[in-house]
């Protein structure tokens, strides 16, 4: 079967699915030599039933409003993969939450929990909630109701889920409460939980801290450092928020953030903990949008654009899937940025990843570079089972270690004969060599 034969199968099984196609397209482009030069994974045809996800729920979230008045939303779990782990991927309420976005989290999720050396299998879930301007109680209902369905399918060792866009510490806390009760259990069945109650400190920044980690290693290959460097993030989030904290930490001015509004310009650099705390304030308000921050602070406001048209040394795109385009790419190329490290899951499109190799810009895909996040969960879930917490220096020092890792497997696996590090390819390679092998090993089940 030739690569294109395989994917027009996927496409037909998968019809109305953009996004995974793009995600499995994106991944089976850069390993299927390595598939289909190994007798073992073609005879156990590891590359197909890795895509097909081992399970999917959907099911009704029914709950009453402020108003009194009953809604229903749609809730999902998508259980890709449990060869090497429980499943483990977080939950996402967002409005345009869908099968396809979510079977593209679950499948990516899958190879960046391999990556991450820790033993997790990949899932994602969600439900299509716009939590804008919902109120704690309405927050706190409607993730009752839907943890009274989603909670069957959980535990310790069958599925890990923890928070993604629209699910923060309070939401977690939800989902934590009512499994608790339902299953009259304290167990570490899901991660980002609060310090008090089994939570892992470094956590919450782990996201943004593991793709500045990542950045710093992709920079040393080209013999420089972040100190001095002119940053741009997308991104108004908890992922934003930790990048902006280290590279400032680490000598780097971050000059740029984001929200679905447009993005700001702060020449004086994302840098104090007067702007740290604003944006912790209004990520936990559940607020996105940036003008307000323009205003606070008395910086340029540039509505409905986005922050790839400005200067930067290197880009971190830390807030939503395709949201830097081949014209971005081409504006942050021209504009002499080196290294991408995407703090989002796929925010570049396949378009902007090629004009990044063509032009030999280091560009590392978020299932590499956004890894800290789970691989923090994954360190949480290890201390929830040993019933012991470790200080913060610890954690931050197993995560610096995990980002170099990665980034090795990713030099081992994606270095091109002219040196250029194809960190694509590498994370790909990588992270399906461990799942497959593992496939291998437990049979056709
Ligand atoms: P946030 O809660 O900050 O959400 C990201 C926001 O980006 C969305 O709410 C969306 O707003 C907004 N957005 C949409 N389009 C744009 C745009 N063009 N420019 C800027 N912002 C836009 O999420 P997180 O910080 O938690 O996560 C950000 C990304 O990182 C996601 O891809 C997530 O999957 C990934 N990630 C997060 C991890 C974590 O630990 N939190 C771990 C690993 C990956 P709207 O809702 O209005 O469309």
């Amino acid at each position: 079967m030739t690569m294109q034969e395989f994917m027009e199968k996927i496409e037909k099984r998968n019809p109305g699915e953009p996004e995974f196609i793009q995600a499995v397209r994106g991944v089976v482009e850069t390993i299927w030599d390595t598939y289909i030069n190994n007798p073992r994974f073609v005879k156990n045809n590891v590359l197909e039933r890795l895509i097909e996800p081992e399970r999917v729920v959907s099911f009704a979230i029914p709950w009453v409003d402020d108003k009194g008045q009953v809604q229903v939303n749609r809730g999902y779990r998508v259980q890709q993969n449990s060869a090497i782990g429980p499943y483990k991927g977080g939950i996402r309420y967002h409005p345009k939450v869908n099968l396809s976005t979510l079977k593209f989290l679950a499948f990516e999720q899958t190879l960046k929990n391999s990556l991450s050396t820790l033993p997790m299998g990949g899932g994602k879930g969600g439900a299509d909630l716009d939590p804008q301007g919902k109120s704690e109680g309405e927050l706190m209902r409607f993730t009752q109701s839907f943890m009274m369905e989603l909670w069957r399918h959980l535990g310790p060792q069958t599925d890990v889920p923890a928070g993604d866009i629209g699910v923060s510490a309070r939401e977690v806390g939800f989902m934590f409460g009512t499994y608790k009760k339902l299953a009259n259990e304290f167990t570490g069945v899901i991660t980002g939980k609060g310090i008090n109650w089994g939570g892992s400190l470094v956590r919450p920044e782990a996201t943004g801290f593991g793709t500045v980690y990542f950045c710093q290693e992709q920079l040393k290959t080209k013999g420089t450092s972040l100190q001095g460097k002119r940053v741009a993030i997308s991104g108004f989030g908890q992922v934003s928020w930790g990048a902006a904290k280290k590279a400032t930490e680490l000598g780097a001015k971050v000059v740029t953030l984001s929200g679905p509004d447009g993005y700001i310009l702060d020449e004086s650099g994302v840098n104090t903990e007067e702007k740290f705390a604003y944006m912790v304030e209004m990520k936990n308000a559940n607020h996105n949008r940036v003008e307000e921050y323009a205003k606070k602070f008395n910086v340029p406001f540039f509505a409905g654009k986005r922050p790839w048209e400005v200067k930067a040394d290197i880009a971190l795109p830390c807030a939503i899937q395709n949201e830097l385009n081949g014209d971005d790419a081409a504006a942050l190329i021209k504009n002499g940025c080196i290294v991408v490290s995407e703090g989002a899951n796929m925010p570049c499109t396949p378009e902007a990843v090629q004009a990044f190799i063509k032009a030999k810009v280091l560009i590392a895909p978020g299932k590499a570079a956004n890894c800290g996040g789970v691989s923090t969960s994954g360190l949480e879930m290890a201390q929830n089972a040993t019933h012991c917490s470790w200080s913060r220096e610890e954690v931050d020092a197993k995560l610096q270690a995990i980002m170099k890792n990665i980034h090795q497997a990713c030099v081992t696996h994606g270095t091109e004969s002219d040196g250029y590090i194809n960190y694509i390819k590498g994370s790909n390679i990588a992270g399906f060599m461990k799942v497959a092998n593992a496939m291998c090993d437990q049979g056709v089940i």
